[in-house]
């Protein structure tokens, strides 16, 4: 979001929701047409944490069968918007090769057996088709199931058109707001925000990394929001390997990549350092790491590393998100461990909290999401 777009903090609103990456701002969409909401974010910019730092895919498999209803419901809002919302659709295709070495042939048909039993659309193809799709792969890597579905998300676009949507439904957007305490009086929330005091009926606690921390400042339990460091390297490479070339994505998790623009490839070593919620960089050994796995895979000439990032993936102990009323709290709604999907699942989500909290039901594909197993009821 551009400076500038800072509203005044009311005094008093119905939902209260803390932090304005895409959780945030996604619900506040969803919700404000419904209730009086107001969105606050600790930084500068909305999208400073992971949302502005993903690899913008959609994925389907991403995240295993337990998130893949999420995902496979948020589709059809990222590829053809309502109109109102906008006029473009947010995904371009890419297509997705799940691969494995030829000692992981095995690895890789129950990937396909899982999905292709849950309805999505993957299959296994063969070394042939591999070369074709990878200019250069070594040999031994034999091995791949193929998503044509797998597509890039203008995460930047969405997650403006999000904010704008909030905002045209009336909600208040404050920026350099962070929630520093609240406690329950009644039946609402007395919060403290730099030094203001507001009401809030209901607090949305979509915080990312900072999530149980959030919720602590609330006096409200944890319920274990780990984050995880992970690192993307964009380089540029000897060889022309076309903008268009698939998310390579490795069966047993070790790297992921997918071409950027054309000689130019997005890589991540698939890192998972847990870490405390902080403003996360990329370690020079995660980045040596990529390039080396990276190399064991194809053989193009690396020409230089042009940009590397860091980011936090925010997960629960069962790896599902956490999401709707804490049942030891009232007026407390967890919106939380996304993990490394939630772009992907974010119009699903927002959907299904919203609902919960005095939007309709939602319609669609999202109307048939079961949201039981992300209640917090699991953790408490
Ligand atoms: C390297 C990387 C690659 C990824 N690739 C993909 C991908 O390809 N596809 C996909 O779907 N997902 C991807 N993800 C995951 C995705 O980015 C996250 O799941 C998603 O951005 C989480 O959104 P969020 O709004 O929960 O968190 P965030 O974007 O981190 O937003 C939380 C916000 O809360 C604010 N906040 C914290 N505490 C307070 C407070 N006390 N008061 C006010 N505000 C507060 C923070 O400042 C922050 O802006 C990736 C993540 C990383 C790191």
């Amino acid at each position: 979001m551009r400076r500038g777009m800072t509203d005044a903090t009311p005094s008093a609103t119905d939902v209260l929701i803390v932090g304005a990456g895409i959780a945030g701002a996604s619900l506040a969409a969803a919700l404000a047409p419904f209730r009086r909401v107001t969105l606050i974010e600790a930084e500068d910019t909305p999208g400073y944490h992971a949302t502005g730092r993903s690899a913008a895919f959609w994925h389907e498999t991403y995240g295993g069968a337990r998130v893949q209803p999420l995902s496979a419901a948020s589709f059809a809002t990222l590829a053809r918007p309502a109109p109102e919302f906008s006029d473009e659709g947010f995904l371009s295709p890419r297509a997705a090769l799940t691969i494995g070495h030829r000692t992981e042939a095995a690895a890789v048909d129950r990937f396909t057996a899982e999905f292709v039993a849950n309805g999505v659309d993957v299959e296994r193809i063969t070394s042939r088709d591999i070369v074709q799709k990878i200019p250069g792969v070594r040999a031994e890597w034999s091995e791949a199931a193929y998503e044509a579905a797998c597509s890039d998300i203008d995460v930047a676009r969405l997650h403006a058109a999000y904010l704008r949507a909030a905002r045209r439904a009336g909600a208040s957007i404050a920026t350099r707001a962070r929630l520093e305490s609240a406690r329950r009086v009644g039946d609402a929330w007395d919060v403290q925000i730099g030094g203001q005091s507001i009401r809030a009926a209901v607090i949305v606690n979509a915080a990312g990394a900072w999530a149980d921390e959030v919720a602590a400042a609330c006096g409200v339990a944890p319920v274990g929001i780990q984050p995880y460091r992970r690192t993307v390297v964009q380089l540029r490479l000897g060889v022309p390997v076309p903008a268009e070339l698939p998310l390579v994505i490795h069966v047993g998790g070790e790297f992921y990549f997918k071409g950027e623009s054309e000689g130019r490839v997005w890589l991540s070593p698939h890192d998972e350092t847990p870490v405390a919620p902080h403003d996360a960089a990329p370690e020079e050994i995660d980045v040596a790491i990529a390039i080396d796995r990276l190399q064991s895979v194809v053989d193009w000439p690396i020409a230089a590393v042009e940009r590397k990032w860091a980011g936090l993936r925010s997960f629960a102990s069962d790896r599902i998100p956490v999401l709707g009323a804490d049942p030891d709290h009232g007026g407390f709604v967890w919106c939380a461990g996304q993990g490394g999907f939630g772009i992907q699942t974010a119009p699903a989500i927002a959907a299904l909290l919203a609902a919960e909290l005095g939007a309709p039901p939602p319609i669609g594909a999202i109307a048939s999401v079961d949201p039981a197993p992300f209640a917090v009821s699991r953790f408490r």
